[in-house]
């Protein structure tokens, strides 16, 4: 459920025309529902109402400072991948206590920074990271809470690069070496291990895979107690898929509900890592038809929005529903949603089945508020959209359009 919304075939965000916005802010514009935040987020939250939690908000799917600290002042607490991330959590004000720190190449700089502003722990994805996370600590005469991120090898069922707890993939330990390195974690000086982690994946739409990765921890952990290693976190990292076309996800309850089945007797406090399903669907990106054109095989809808905006479409294949801004009657035909970008990638729908649109219209792409603006680039030097926050009929501007001389500003002029 969202805040964008037809009145009169016109789309709104929230109380706001979005016509309105693109007449002040222009295309391509991200526009964020605050209304839609707090309301995924509260959903997301009180499904694990009666287990100790802390649901920390995956940053990297929408890490604008507003978003941050919207969420941040509902309670949430954020999982971060780098030190920019953990620059702009403690900008929006989140309590260092509820950071979690995850990713397999952190570097020293980024370790020192997160030990210093004392984070609740690292999730640790390799024996050598450990090792570098105990030297750090060391060198601040500190000791650095963690968690090891176990790989449990539980096929996600989603697309390929989002799948990231399959023995092949990167992410992790596999539960062999994860308890070689609990031993050697108990062992080092600097190294307080408090917690077990995975994250199987994204866009995830049964809870199945969920569970099986839960039970695979559960046993895991007993095997860590015998040991004497006395763990306090569980985090299941983050997952839950949204609905961008016809997928039909589990409403975070069945989750909670799941879980707490499976956790009962278990003193432990659960950690979840949730991203998309916060954001994903409290954003679109509004653009506009710059030409539209026929050739012998296909119809191209050419759009000021391209691959440098939203990625999705161009690196995953992923769908996102596409209307226009003014309802309209009238036939459709199947075309190319296409942004001006010199790729044969560089489109935000193919095949689609669309209204038959004119120069200038605006067309709105739905589900566009998580790994959307964070994954926007200056390709082809076009500066990025601006950023809007609606919450009720308060407009922010959250992130103000990049002009030219954004493009040139950190390069030398060389002559
Ligand atoms: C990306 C990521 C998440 C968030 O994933 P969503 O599918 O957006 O919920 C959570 N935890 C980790 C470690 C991640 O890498």
């Amino acid at each position: 459920m969202h805040y964008f919304e037809y009145k009169n075939g016109k789309l709104f965000a929230e109380d706001i025309s979005v016509e309105d916005l693109v007449r002040e802010y222009n295309t391509p514009l991200y526009i964020y529902s605050a209304k839609t935040l707090r309301r995924h987020f509260k959903a997301f939250d009180s499904a694990f109402e009666g287990i100790r939690h802390l649901t920390c908000y995956s940053v990297k799917a929408n890490s604008n400072l507003c978003v941050l600290k919207l969420l941040s002042e509902m309670g949430s607490g954020m999982d971060i991948v780098s030190g920019g991330e953990l620059f702009r959590a403690l900008k929006a004000g989140v309590d260092p206590q509820k950071i979690v720190y995850s990713g397999v190449g952190k570097r020293e700089h980024e370790i020192r920074e997160a030990i210093i502003s004392n984070i609740l722990m690292f999730n640790v994805e390799s024996r050598q990271e450990l090792e570098k996370i105990n030297q750090v600590a060391q060198e601040l005469d500190s000791v650095a809470r963690i968690s090891l991120r176990i790989n449990p090898d539980v096929d996600p069922k989603t697309h390929p690069y989002i799948s990231t707890g399959l023995k092949k993939n990167k992410f992790g330990l596999d539960l062999e070496q994860a308890l070689e390195s609990y031993q050697l974690a108990k062992e080092l000086p600097n190294i307080e291990p408090i917690g077990i982690d995975c994250h199987i994946g994204s866009q995830l739409t049964t809870i199945e895979p969920f569970i099986e990765a839960l039970n695979r921890i559960i046993k895991f952990h007993s095997k860590l107690k015998d040991l004497g290693i006395d763990i306090r976190y569980l985090d299941l990292g983050g997952g839950l898929g949204i609905t961008y076309d016809e997928e039909q996800p589990p409403h975070p309850v069945e989750l909670g509900k799941a879980i707490r089945e499976n956790l009962k007797g278990l003193d432990l406090t659960l950690i979840l890592e949730p991203g998309r399903v916060i954001a994903g669907n409290a954003g679109i990106l509004v653009t506009r038809v710059l030409y539209t054109k026929k050739t012998s095989s296909k119809n191209f809808i050419i759009v000021d929005a391209a691959m440098n905006d939203l990625l999705r479409p161009s690196l995953y294949g992923s769908f996102h529903r596409i209307s226009c801004v003014h309802e309209k009657e009238g036939p459709a035909s199947t075309a190319d949603v296409v942004g001006p970008i010199c790729e044969t990638g560089d489109f935000l729908a193919q095949d689609r089945e669309i209204r038959e649109v004119e120069q200038n219209e605006l067309l709105a792409v739905f589900s566009a508020g998580a790994y959307g603006f964070t994954m926007s680039s200056q390709y082809n030097s076009r500066p990025r959209g601006a950023e809007v926050i609606i919450d009720g009929d308060k407009i922010t501007l959250a992130r103000r359009r990049e002009v030219y001389f954004d493009l040139v500003d950190l390069e030398d002029q060389c002559f």
